[in-house]
């Protein structure tokens, strides 16, 4: 059996990512402007609703520009699913605790 090595690029997902946390604080804040209007109890959490509302959306927009695309392949050694870094680097196996290195869209052995 011959192991396919090909290196594929997963794409996180962004604007899936972007369209699931904006509706989440988006739905937080209106839940907040709500609870403004309830008089003690709203003043004190809907304020508190609508910054961590605000919260999501900054952490959200950070976490879009982090997420960086990542690569699978298939290990060189046992052909297990493997996770690889950015091209250049070396990573492990998880299966058989072997290393590869990932350049030119694949992974290959590591000389021992
Ligand atoms: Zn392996």
């Amino acid at each position: 059996m011959t192991i396919d090595c090909t290196v594929k690029k997963t794409d996180p997902g962004r604007f899936e990512m972007f369209a699931g946390g904006g509706l989440a604080a988006v739905v937080i804040f209106s839940v907040g402007v709500f609870m403004s209007v309830v008089p003690v109890i709203g003043w004190i959490v809907g304020p508190g609703l609508m910054i961590t509302a605000g919260l999501i959306a900054i952490g959200h927009v950070v976490g879009i520009f982090r997420a960086k695309p990542s690569y699978t392949g298939h290990c060189p050694n046992c052909g297990a699913p493997a996770a690889a870094g950015d091209p250049g680097s070396v990573g492990m196996c998880e299966a058989c605790h072997s290393g590869f290195a990932h350049h030119d869209n694949q992974l290959w052995k590591l000389e021992a």
